[in-house]
């Protein structure tokens, strides 16, 4: 038994009829780890979360917790914290009255539950908020108070499911830091659920990338990013092009040509090129540089960045993303104009 992971999912299926929404998935989530199921929605991540919680019961395989099997330990007994997308807090009851409820249930003395409960609500940072009743909060607010009710009991797992997919954008990023700032401080072992990528990115230690109920790729962010085991995940990750390529042992050609490239190239069949790793071609750049000729066919201004896309004199469309400098944007305005690229060895 993996003595250093606090949660073993080993070999778990779950088959509903015919239909396999997790098939053969394992995975060690390490004691303190920010460990994030990332995939497209449909892909078996709730039902994964699910199994965990102990709500649902996999057709094969296993959970082990701390090297106990939890097969027959319902979910109330598996000490484990919660947080859904729709916060699930009782509406009528005030703040301080939510985050009570998971003591109450585990008849905790009530001088111990005001400690808690004090405690859970100044981690989220809304003491003053203690007597409000619940649906005069707002959703970040909400979202905030359900996560101190998910630690006020001191969970040795925290399961979050969508926790910030309610809230608009920027109170989202910001929900980003405070979760994972909360989980550093707590140093409880999290088990989060999204189909954001850059969500996965900034949040994790590990994001174990879920596909059609496989798993599709395990490791850390950076990992995940630069090298994709799959066309699935680098496009699922964030923007990329995938070149057509021959490989023969050590050498990789592209469209006839060497490519010099460090990593190692995971299918045969394509180089992935994510498209901020692209430079502008300088006479100075020597053979740690691979050079590519082509067109402007189309240059999107997003305000911080701008994408643009270029056919390559092999007719394949290639994506470039550099910031949007002023001079940059004047220069690549220019549709049809030719234009050269470089990629270093090393990206
Ligand atoms: P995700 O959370 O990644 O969006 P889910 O785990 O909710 O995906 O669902 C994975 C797949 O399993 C989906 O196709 C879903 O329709 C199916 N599924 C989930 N629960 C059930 C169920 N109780 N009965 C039948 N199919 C289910
Ligand atoms: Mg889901």
């Amino acid at each position: 038994m993996d003595t250093a992971s606090d949660l073993n999912i080993s070999r778990v299926s779950k088959h509903y009829g015919i239909f396999r929404a997790l098939n053969d998935i394992s995975l060690s989530i390490k004691a303190g780890e920010f460990m994030t199921l990332l995939g497209p929605s449909g892909s078996g991540k709730t039902t994964l979360l699910m199994t965990l919680a102990g709500f649902v019961r996999p057709t094969r395989g296993h959970i082990i917790s701390k090297g106990k099997d939890l097969a027959t330990v319902p979910p109330h007994k598996r000490n484990f914290g919660m947080v859904f997308q729709h916060y699930s807090l009782f509406p009528h009851l005030t703040v301080a009255a939510n985050v009570a409820y998971p003591l109450k249930l585990r008849r905790t003395p009530r001088a111990e539950i005001e400690t808690r409960v004090r405690r859970a609500l100044d981690l989220v940072q809304l003491g003053y908020l203690a007597d409000r009743p619940i649906d005069k909060l707002s959703g970040g607010q909400k979202q905030r108070i359900a996560l101190a009710r998910a630690v006020v009991y001191e969970p040795d797992v925290l399961l979050m499911d969508e926790p910030l997919s309610a809230l608009d954008k920027n109170l989202r990023e910001a929900m980003q830091f405070e979760i994972r700032n909360l989980h550093d401080k707590l140093g409880i072992t999290t088990v989060y659920v999204t189909h954001d990528q850059r969500e996965a990115l900034t949040m994790s230690d590990r994001i174990a990338v879920i596909n059609n109920g496989k798993l599709a790729q395990l490791g850390a962010p950076e990992e995940i990013y630069n090298f994709p085991s799959d066309a699935f995940v680098a496009e699922f990750l964030g923007e990329s092009t995938l070149l057509p390529i021959d490989q023969q042992g050590a050498q990789i050609t592209y469209a006839g040509r060497p490519i010099n490239i460090d990593r190692k190239v995971a299918s045969a069949r394509f180089l992935m090129v994510r498209p901020e790793k692209l430079d502008f071609w300088d006479e100075s750049f020597d053979s740690n540089y691979n050079r590519f000729d082509g067109l402007i066919r189309q240059t999107v201004f997003q305000g911080d960045t701008l994408q643009i896309r270029i056919e390559l004199d092999q007719g394949q469309e290639i994506l470039m993303r550099r910031s949007a400098r002023r001079d940059i944007v004047e220069r690549l305005s220019q549709k049809g104009a030719a234009i050269s690229l470089a990629l270093h060895r090393s990206d």
